[in-house]
């Protein structure tokens, strides 16, 4: 912009671009459990100003608070089984309803199976909306159980760490809250196994219907968890 009415121009160009497109942030992180998409999830949320909302914090909330949801969510969770859709579609379209969802925000762990995609579209048809990008964080499954053995819980606020790619400062102990860390049962071996051939039949191919809707973008999920936010950011947009 060569003088100073083109440079206001342009910034006033920028902040209607910038308007517009933060009303379209809604966005979809695909990957097999362990990939590292909460951890992108939260670093998308923090960098757009947009919620991060995992439906499985949402069911751990619950089981914290011994709810009936999660009392029901805990027996198939426990398993490595996924809980059913009628009861994570009601859960999420309630949690779109709030406020801070007016800009858009990023879902990590929904959907989760082919139904609950066409929930969310026909969700967002009647709103005139659609998905804006679907993210798949590639790791092959012979990473993930070896990440997921080494991935730590808070018992108090739920952050995860992991050991080696993003320990605490003190071990054992929580830099959010100051709680001690676990290995929570569906982090353990023999459910992460089961969780991946969960994920590969029913989650799968919800690649697949997101390259065919036009919005799927491809990361490599072996990176740094640094590089893996730039290359997402790179997609998105700063
Ligand atoms: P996550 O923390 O996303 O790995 O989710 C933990 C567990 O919560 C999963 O293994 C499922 O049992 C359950 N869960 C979370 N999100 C969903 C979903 N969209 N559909 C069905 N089950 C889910």
């Amino acid at each position: 912009c060569p003088d100073f009415s083109g440079r206001v121009i342009c910034v006033l160009i920028g902040k209607l671009k910038n308007k517009i497109w933060r009303r379209r942030m809604k966005i979809i992180m695909l990957g097999a459990p362990g990939a590292g998409k909460g951890t992108q999830a939260k670093k998308i949320a923090a960098q757009y100003s947009i919620p991060h909302i995992s439906t499985g914090d949402i069911f751990r909330a619950n089981i914290k608070n011994n709810t009936e949801l999660g009392q029901k969510a805990k027996t198939y969770m426990d398993k490595g089984e996924l809980v059913p859709d009628s009861l994570v579609v009601d859960l999420i379209m309630d949690r779109f309803k709030e406020a801070d969802c007016a800009n858009g925000y990023v879902l990590d762990g929904f959907p989760r199976t082919i139904p609950q995609a066409e929930a969310l579209d026909n969700a967002l048809k009647a709103n005139g909306e659609k998905v804006d990008f679907a993210i798949n964080v590639e790791v092959p499954d012979e990473n993930i159980i070896n990440r997921m053995s080494g991935r730590r819980a808070c018992v108090g606020c739920g952050a995860t760490y992991h050991i080696k790619y993003n320990p605490t400062k003190v071990e054992g102990v929580c830099d959010a809250c100051g709680e001690k860390l676990i290995l929570r049962d569906d982090d353990k071996p023999e459910t992460v196994k089961n969780r991946l051939s969960v994920y590969h039949e029913q989650t799968q191919p919800l690649i697949d219907y997101y390259n065919k809707a036009g919005v799927l973008a491809e990361v490599d999920g072996t990176k740094d968890m640094e590089d893996v936010f730039k290359d997402i950011v790179n997609i998105l947009g700063k």
